[in-house]
Protein backbone atom coordinates (compact mmCIF):
# COMPACT_ATOMS: atom_id res chain seq x y z
CA UNK A 1 0.00 0.00 0.00
CA UNK A 2 1.60 3.35 -0.92
CA UNK A 3 1.21 6.06 1.70
CA UNK A 4 1.27 9.83 1.24
CA UNK A 5 4.67 10.18 3.28
CA UNK A 6 7.34 8.01 4.66
CA UNK A 7 10.66 8.28 6.26
CA UNK A 8 13.75 7.23 4.43
CA UNK A 9 16.51 5.36 6.90
CA UNK A 10 19.79 3.91 5.32
CA UNK A 11 22.22 1.93 6.61
CA UNK A 12 24.44 5.25 8.12
CA UNK A 13 21.70 6.38 9.82
CA UNK A 14 21.53 2.85 11.73
CA UNK A 15 25.17 3.11 12.52
CA UNK A 16 24.98 6.49 14.13
CA UNK A 17 21.65 5.36 16.22
CA UNK A 18 23.72 2.24 17.34
CA UNK A 19 26.76 4.03 18.07
CA UNK A 20 24.79 6.92 19.80
CA UNK A 21 23.76 4.15 21.88
CA UNK A 22 26.68 2.61 22.72
CA UNK A 23 28.31 6.41 24.39
CA UNK A 24 28.03 7.46 27.83
CA UNK A 25 25.21 9.82 27.24
CA UNK A 26 22.03 9.37 26.03
CA UNK A 27 20.60 12.00 26.68
CA UNK A 28 21.99 15.93 27.31
CA UNK A 29 25.68 14.71 25.71
CA UNK A 30 27.13 16.52 22.63
CA UNK A 31 24.71 15.40 19.98
CA UNK A 32 22.19 17.45 21.31
CA UNK A 33 24.63 20.47 21.01
CA UNK A 34 25.51 19.22 17.40
CA UNK A 35 22.66 18.93 15.86
CA UNK A 36 21.34 22.26 16.83
CA UNK A 37 24.74 23.62 15.78
CA UNK A 38 24.38 21.70 12.22
CA UNK A 39 20.84 23.16 12.10
CA UNK A 40 21.90 26.92 12.55
CA UNK A 41 24.48 26.24 9.61
CA UNK A 42 21.86 24.77 7.15
CA UNK A 43 19.28 27.43 7.70
CA UNK A 44 21.44 30.24 8.52
CA UNK A 45 19.65 31.59 12.44
CA UNK A 46 21.82 32.66 14.81
CA UNK A 47 20.41 30.10 17.34
CA UNK A 48 18.63 26.56 17.89
CA UNK A 49 16.92 24.77 20.35
CA UNK A 50 15.95 21.22 19.55
CA UNK A 51 12.87 19.71 21.43
CA UNK A 52 10.59 16.47 21.78
CA UNK A 53 8.42 17.41 18.92
CA UNK A 54 6.70 19.86 16.06
CA UNK A 55 4.22 20.31 18.55
CA UNK A 56 6.38 21.19 21.72
CA UNK A 57 8.65 23.35 19.53
CA UNK A 58 5.45 25.40 18.76
CA UNK A 59 4.32 25.41 22.71
CA UNK A 60 7.89 27.00 23.02
CA UNK A 61 7.70 29.52 20.62
CA UNK A 62 4.48 30.54 22.21
CA UNK A 63 5.64 31.12 25.35
CA UNK A 64 8.94 32.09 24.98
CA UNK A 65 7.55 35.22 22.74
CA UNK A 66 5.25 35.77 26.05
CA UNK A 67 1.65 33.96 24.89
CA UNK A 68 -1.13 35.08 27.57
CA UNK A 69 -4.19 34.22 28.44
CA UNK A 70 -6.65 36.07 25.87
CA UNK A 71 -3.86 36.75 23.49
CA UNK A 72 -4.67 36.19 19.90
CA UNK A 73 -2.88 34.12 17.57
CA UNK A 74 -3.67 34.68 13.61
CA UNK A 75 -3.18 31.83 11.25
CA UNK A 76 -4.76 29.58 8.32
CA UNK A 77 -7.13 27.18 8.67
CA UNK A 78 -5.09 25.02 6.59
CA UNK A 79 -3.06 23.56 8.98
CA UNK A 80 -2.37 20.85 11.43
CA UNK A 81 -4.26 20.91 15.14
CA UNK A 82 -1.27 21.87 17.09
CA UNK A 83 -0.53 25.35 15.01
CA UNK A 84 -3.15 26.02 16.90
CA UNK A 85 -3.28 23.83 19.91
CA UNK A 86 -0.25 24.46 21.23
CA UNK A 87 -1.70 28.46 22.03
CA UNK A 88 -4.73 27.32 23.10
CA UNK A 89 -2.95 25.39 25.81
CA UNK A 90 -1.90 29.14 27.46
CA UNK A 91 -4.62 30.99 26.95
CA UNK A 92 -4.05 31.66 23.17
CA UNK A 93 -7.10 32.02 21.22
CA UNK A 94 -7.19 30.92 17.20
CA UNK A 95 -8.14 33.79 14.75
CA UNK A 96 -7.87 32.94 11.50
CA UNK A 97 -6.84 34.35 7.90
CA UNK A 98 -8.05 32.82 4.76
CA UNK A 99 -5.75 31.27 2.19
CA UNK A 100 -4.65 32.85 -1.18
CA UNK A 101 -6.58 30.13 -3.80
CA UNK A 102 -3.26 29.88 -5.66
CA UNK A 103 -0.41 29.20 -2.68
CA UNK A 104 -2.42 27.78 -0.27
CA UNK A 105 -0.66 29.79 1.90
CA UNK A 106 -2.12 32.71 4.64
CA UNK A 107 -3.58 35.38 2.10
CA UNK A 108 -1.77 38.78 2.89
CA UNK A 109 -4.43 41.01 1.44
CA UNK A 110 -6.43 39.65 4.37
CA UNK A 111 -4.30 39.88 7.02
CA UNK A 112 -4.23 43.70 8.28
CA UNK A 113 -8.75 42.95 8.47
CA UNK A 114 -7.74 39.89 10.22
CA UNK A 115 -6.04 41.62 12.97
CA UNK A 116 -8.65 44.56 13.49
CA UNK A 117 -10.87 41.94 14.24
CA UNK A 118 -9.52 40.45 16.85
CA UNK A 119 -9.17 40.30 20.67
CA UNK A 120 -5.54 41.08 21.73
CA UNK A 121 -3.47 40.34 18.57
CA UNK A 122 -0.18 38.86 19.38
CA UNK A 123 1.54 36.72 16.86
CA UNK A 124 1.02 36.17 13.24
CA UNK A 125 1.83 32.20 12.41
CA UNK A 126 2.46 31.87 8.57
CA UNK A 127 2.22 27.68 7.45
CA UNK A 128 4.90 27.10 4.45
CA UNK A 129 1.67 24.57 3.04
CA UNK A 130 3.30 21.73 1.45
CA UNK A 131 6.91 23.18 1.36
CA UNK A 132 5.80 26.43 -0.38
CA UNK A 133 7.17 29.40 1.12
CA UNK A 134 4.74 32.24 2.75
CA UNK A 135 5.33 35.99 1.51
CA UNK A 136 7.22 37.14 4.30
CA UNK A 137 8.22 40.30 3.75
CA UNK A 138 4.39 41.54 3.29
CA UNK A 139 3.68 39.64 6.52
CA UNK A 140 6.76 41.09 8.40
CA UNK A 141 5.27 44.68 7.11
CA UNK A 142 1.75 43.63 8.54
CA UNK A 143 3.36 42.40 11.92
CA UNK A 144 5.73 45.86 12.42
CA UNK A 145 2.56 48.12 11.60
CA UNK A 146 1.00 46.30 14.65
CA UNK A 147 3.55 45.26 16.61
CA UNK A 148 3.22 41.64 16.75
CA UNK A 149 5.65 38.56 16.57
CA UNK A 150 5.95 36.37 13.56
CA UNK A 151 6.62 32.86 14.53
CA UNK A 152 6.99 30.36 11.05
CA UNK A 153 5.36 27.20 11.48
CA UNK A 154 8.06 25.52 9.01
CA UNK A 155 7.26 22.04 9.54
CA UNK A 156 6.44 21.22 5.98
CA UNK A 157 9.53 23.44 5.12
CA UNK A 158 12.86 22.40 6.31
CA UNK A 159 15.18 23.21 2.71
CA UNK A 160 12.47 25.14 1.18
CA UNK A 161 14.41 28.18 -0.38
CA UNK A 162 12.79 32.03 -1.61
CA UNK A 163 14.28 35.20 -3.20
CA UNK A 164 13.41 38.31 -1.31
CA UNK A 165 12.14 41.83 -3.05
CA UNK A 166 15.97 42.36 -3.49
CA UNK A 167 17.13 39.55 -4.80
CA UNK A 168 18.61 37.72 -1.86
CA UNK A 169 17.67 34.08 -1.54
CA UNK A 170 16.39 33.21 1.66
CA UNK A 171 16.27 29.26 3.66
CA UNK A 172 13.12 29.01 5.64
CA UNK A 173 14.33 29.26 8.85
CA UNK A 174 16.63 31.73 8.66
CA UNK A 175 14.44 33.70 10.27
CA UNK A 176 15.21 37.34 8.59
CA UNK A 177 11.51 38.55 8.87
CA UNK A 178 10.29 36.80 11.76
CA UNK A 179 10.96 36.25 15.61
CA UNK A 180 11.18 32.42 15.76
CA UNK A 181 11.04 29.38 12.89
CA UNK A 182 9.45 26.26 14.41
CA UNK A 183 10.70 22.79 12.19
CA UNK A 184 8.97 18.96 13.39
CA UNK A 185 11.11 15.65 12.63
CA UNK A 186 8.32 13.27 12.46
CA UNK A 187 9.02 10.42 9.63
CA UNK A 188 6.72 12.00 7.01
CA UNK A 189 8.89 15.68 7.43
CA UNK A 190 11.87 16.14 5.02
CA UNK A 191 14.37 15.07 7.69
CA UNK A 192 13.16 12.85 10.99
CA UNK A 193 14.28 11.94 14.29
CA UNK A 194 11.56 9.44 14.74
CA UNK A 195 9.92 12.41 16.91
CA UNK A 196 11.53 15.79 17.55
CA UNK A 197 11.38 19.54 16.94
CA UNK A 198 13.30 22.03 16.61
CA UNK A 199 12.78 26.24 17.21
CA UNK A 200 15.31 28.46 15.13
CA UNK A 201 15.91 31.82 15.93
CA UNK A 202 18.22 35.33 16.32
CA UNK A 203 17.37 36.52 19.11
CA UNK A 204 19.44 36.16 22.30
CA UNK A 205 16.54 36.68 24.39
CA UNK A 206 14.32 34.27 23.04
CA UNK A 207 16.94 31.83 22.91
CA UNK A 208 17.68 31.73 26.43
CA UNK A 209 13.96 31.43 27.20
CA UNK A 210 13.69 28.45 25.03
CA UNK A 211 16.23 26.71 26.59
CA UNK A 212 15.35 27.25 30.04
CA UNK A 213 11.50 26.71 28.90
CA UNK A 214 12.91 23.12 27.44
CA UNK A 215 14.24 22.01 30.51
CA UNK A 216 11.62 22.28 33.19
CA UNK A 217 11.79 25.65 33.36
CA UNK A 218 15.34 25.56 35.13
CA UNK A 219 18.62 27.82 34.52
CA UNK A 220 22.05 26.70 35.32
CA UNK A 221 23.56 29.77 34.30
CA UNK A 222 25.13 32.28 36.88
CA UNK A 223 24.02 34.60 35.51
CA UNK A 224 20.53 34.68 35.21
CA UNK A 225 20.39 33.67 39.09
CA UNK A 226 18.12 35.51 41.47
CA UNK A 227 19.52 34.42 44.54
CA UNK A 228 22.62 33.31 45.47
CA UNK A 229 24.75 30.36 43.83
CA UNK A 230 25.67 27.36 46.81
CA UNK A 231 27.97 25.79 44.45
CA UNK A 232 28.90 23.77 40.81
CA UNK A 233 25.69 22.13 41.42
CA UNK A 234 22.96 24.87 41.96
CA UNK A 235 20.39 25.45 39.42
CA UNK A 236 17.01 28.02 39.58
CA UNK A 237 13.59 27.73 38.73
CA UNK A 238 12.83 30.56 37.10
CA UNK A 239 8.85 29.25 36.15
CA UNK A 240 7.49 25.92 36.17
CA UNK A 241 7.64 24.61 32.69
CA UNK A 242 8.01 20.85 31.01
CA UNK A 243 10.65 18.24 29.87
CA UNK A 244 10.94 18.66 26.41
CA UNK A 245 13.94 17.33 25.86
CA UNK A 246 14.72 15.58 22.99
CA UNK A 247 17.42 12.34 23.51
CA UNK A 248 21.20 12.00 22.25
CA UNK A 249 19.94 8.97 20.36
CA UNK A 250 16.93 10.67 18.38
CA UNK A 251 19.92 13.76 17.56
CA UNK A 252 21.85 10.98 16.15
CA UNK A 253 19.75 10.07 13.58
CA UNK A 254 19.09 13.83 12.89
CA UNK A 255 22.29 14.59 12.26
CA UNK A 256 22.79 11.65 9.92
CA UNK A 257 20.00 12.55 7.88
CA UNK A 258 20.52 16.20 8.10
CA UNK A 259 23.66 14.93 5.79
CA UNK A 260 21.75 13.67 3.19
CA UNK A 261 18.94 16.70 2.52
CA UNK A 262 19.73 17.89 -0.38
CA UNK A 263 19.49 14.62 -1.95
CA UNK A 264 15.51 13.92 -0.05
CA UNK A 265 14.60 17.54 -1.65
CA UNK A 266 16.07 17.05 -4.71
CA UNK A 267 13.97 13.19 -5.37
CA UNK A 268 10.91 15.39 -3.64
CA UNK A 269 11.49 18.02 -6.57
CA UNK A 270 11.78 15.03 -9.23
CA UNK A 271 8.31 13.27 -8.14
CA UNK A 272 6.61 16.73 -8.13
CA UNK A 273 7.96 17.46 -11.49
CA UNK A 274 6.49 13.54 -13.01
CA UNK A 275 3.41 13.98 -11.67
CA UNK A 276 2.86 17.29 -13.02
CA UNK A 277 3.82 16.18 -16.72
CA UNK A 278 1.49 13.10 -16.05
CA UNK A 279 -1.67 15.12 -14.31
CA UNK A 280 -1.59 18.67 -16.33
CA UNK A 281 -4.19 18.92 -19.31
CA UNK A 282 -6.53 17.78 -17.65
CA UNK A 283 -9.67 20.61 -17.05
CA UNK A 284 -10.66 19.36 -13.50
CA UNK A 285 -6.78 18.77 -12.01
CA UNK A 286 -5.04 21.67 -10.26
CA UNK A 287 -1.42 20.75 -9.52
CA UNK A 288 0.57 23.44 -7.24
CA UNK A 289 1.66 26.42 -8.41
CA UNK A 290 5.38 26.59 -9.71
CA UNK A 291 7.03 30.11 -8.57
CA UNK A 292 10.27 31.34 -9.88
CA UNK A 293 11.56 32.54 -6.69
CA UNK A 294 10.80 29.71 -4.83
CA UNK A 295 12.51 26.42 -4.04
CA UNK A 296 9.80 23.99 -2.71
CA UNK A 297 11.23 20.90 -0.65
CA UNK A 298 7.90 19.30 -1.16
CA UNK A 299 6.65 18.00 2.00
CA UNK A 300 3.31 18.09 0.13
CA UNK A 301 1.87 17.25 -3.26
CA UNK A 302 -1.11 18.53 -2.90
CA UNK A 303 -3.84 18.02 -6.20
CA UNK A 304 -6.61 19.51 -6.51
CA UNK A 305 -9.54 17.78 -8.34
CA UNK A 306 -13.10 19.13 -9.44
CA UNK A 307 -15.20 16.69 -7.89
CA UNK A 308 -18.41 18.73 -8.14
CA UNK A 309 -17.52 19.70 -11.43
CA UNK A 310 -17.19 15.92 -12.68
CA UNK A 311 -20.34 14.81 -10.31
CA UNK A 312 -17.60 12.69 -8.18
CA UNK A 313 -18.24 11.78 -4.37
CA UNK A 314 -14.63 12.95 -3.24
CA UNK A 315 -15.41 9.89 0.05
CA UNK A 316 -16.35 7.13 -2.97
CA UNK A 317 -13.34 8.03 -5.25
CA UNK A 318 -10.96 7.97 -1.86
CA UNK A 319 -12.26 4.86 -0.68
CA UNK A 320 -11.40 3.28 -4.23
CA UNK A 321 -8.10 4.53 -4.64
CA UNK A 322 -7.41 2.87 -1.45
CA UNK A 323 -8.87 -0.26 -3.43
CA UNK A 324 -6.43 0.43 -5.36
CA UNK A 325 -3.79 0.08 -3.14
CA UNK A 326 -3.14 4.14 -3.11
CA UNK A 327 -3.52 5.50 0.18
CA UNK A 328 -4.35 9.22 -0.24
CA UNK A 329 -4.80 11.84 2.62
CA UNK A 330 -6.27 15.12 2.88
CA UNK A 331 -4.62 17.77 4.54
CA UNK A 332 -6.31 19.50 5.91
CA UNK A 333 -9.67 19.39 7.48
CA UNK A 334 -9.70 23.37 8.37
CA UNK A 335 -9.41 23.81 11.86
CA UNK A 336 -12.20 26.50 12.34
CA UNK A 337 -14.93 23.44 11.47
CA UNK A 338 -13.70 21.12 14.49
CA UNK A 339 -16.18 20.97 16.43
CA UNK A 340 -14.07 22.06 19.43
CA UNK A 341 -12.95 24.63 17.81
CA UNK A 342 -16.67 26.03 16.43
CA UNK A 343 -18.01 25.33 19.61
CA UNK A 344 -15.65 27.50 22.06
CA UNK A 345 -14.28 30.46 19.32
CA UNK A 346 -17.80 31.03 17.72
CA UNK A 347 -16.81 30.23 14.24
CA UNK A 348 -19.32 29.09 11.23
CA UNK A 349 -18.97 27.53 8.39
CA UNK A 350 -18.43 29.80 5.21
CA UNK A 351 -16.37 31.49 7.20
CA UNK A 352 -13.02 31.14 5.16
CA UNK A 353 -14.80 30.05 1.80
CA UNK A 354 -11.10 29.67 0.32
CA UNK A 355 -10.20 27.11 2.99
CA UNK A 356 -13.37 25.32 2.82
CA UNK A 357 -12.89 25.08 -1.21
CA UNK A 358 -9.87 24.16 -1.00
CA UNK A 359 -10.64 20.89 1.53
CA UNK A 360 -13.29 19.81 -0.64
CA UNK A 361 -11.03 19.77 -3.69
CA UNK A 362 -7.37 18.31 -2.16
CA UNK A 363 -6.07 15.22 -1.85
CA UNK A 364 -2.49 15.09 -0.90
CA UNK A 365 -0.60 12.19 -3.45
CA UNK A 366 2.32 10.42 -2.16
CA UNK A 367 5.60 11.93 -2.26
CA UNK A 368 8.54 11.19 -0.82
CA UNK A 369 12.16 10.27 -1.37
CA UNK A 370 12.24 6.39 -1.81
CA UNK A 371 9.12 6.34 -3.88
CA UNK A 372 9.98 5.10 -7.63
CA UNK A 373 9.06 6.38 -10.84
CA UNK A 374 6.63 3.18 -11.52
CA UNK A 375 4.97 3.83 -8.63
CA UNK A 376 4.51 7.98 -9.25
CA UNK A 377 2.83 6.44 -13.15
CA UNK A 378 0.78 4.23 -11.39
CA UNK A 379 -0.74 6.64 -9.15
CA UNK A 380 -0.97 9.29 -11.87
CA UNK A 381 -2.86 6.86 -13.91
CA UNK A 382 -5.27 5.29 -11.25
CA UNK A 383 -6.27 8.85 -10.31
CA UNK A 384 -7.34 9.48 -14.37
CA UNK A 385 -8.84 6.24 -14.89
CA UNK A 386 -11.22 6.49 -12.10
CA UNK A 387 -11.86 9.99 -12.52
CA UNK A 388 -12.99 9.57 -15.98
CA UNK A 389 -14.74 5.95 -16.48
CA UNK A 390 -15.00 4.45 -13.21
CA UNK A 391 -16.56 6.97 -10.73
CA UNK A 392 -18.36 9.83 -13.00
CA UNK A 393 -22.13 9.56 -12.70
C1 LIG B 1 3.91 17.98 11.61
C2 LIG B 1 3.35 19.32 11.90
C3 LIG B 1 3.26 19.85 13.20
C4 LIG B 1 3.53 19.03 14.43
O1 LIG B 1 4.72 18.38 14.47
P1 LIG B 1 4.91 17.06 15.39
O2 LIG B 1 6.37 16.83 15.35
O3 LIG B 1 4.11 15.97 14.76
O4 LIG B 1 4.42 17.40 16.76
C5 LIG B 1 2.83 21.15 13.34
N1 LIG B 1 2.49 21.90 12.29
C6 LIG B 1 2.53 21.43 11.04
C7 LIG B 1 2.15 22.33 9.91
C8 LIG B 1 2.94 20.12 10.81
O5 LIG B 1 2.94 19.64 9.56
Amino acid sequence: MLSYGRQTVDEDDIRAVVSALRSDKLTQGRRVRLFEELICEYTGARYCVVCSSGTSALYLAYRASGLKEGHSIVTTPVTFLSTVTSAIHLGGVPAFCDIDPVTYNLNPALLEDTIKKCNRPHAIVPVHFGGLPCEMERIREVADRNRLFVIEDGCHALGSRWKDGTGRWHRVGDCAFSDMTVFSFHPVKTITTCEGGAITTNDKTLYTRLLHLREHGITRHEKSFIGMSDGPWYYELVEPSFNFRISDVHCALGISQLKKIERFIDRRQKIADLYRTLLSGHHFIKTPCERNDVVNAYHLYPLRIGFEQIGVSKKLWFKEMEARGIKLQVHYIPIHLQPYIQWRYGFRRGEFPESERFYREEVSLPIYPLLTDDEVKKVAEEIVTTLTTQMAV
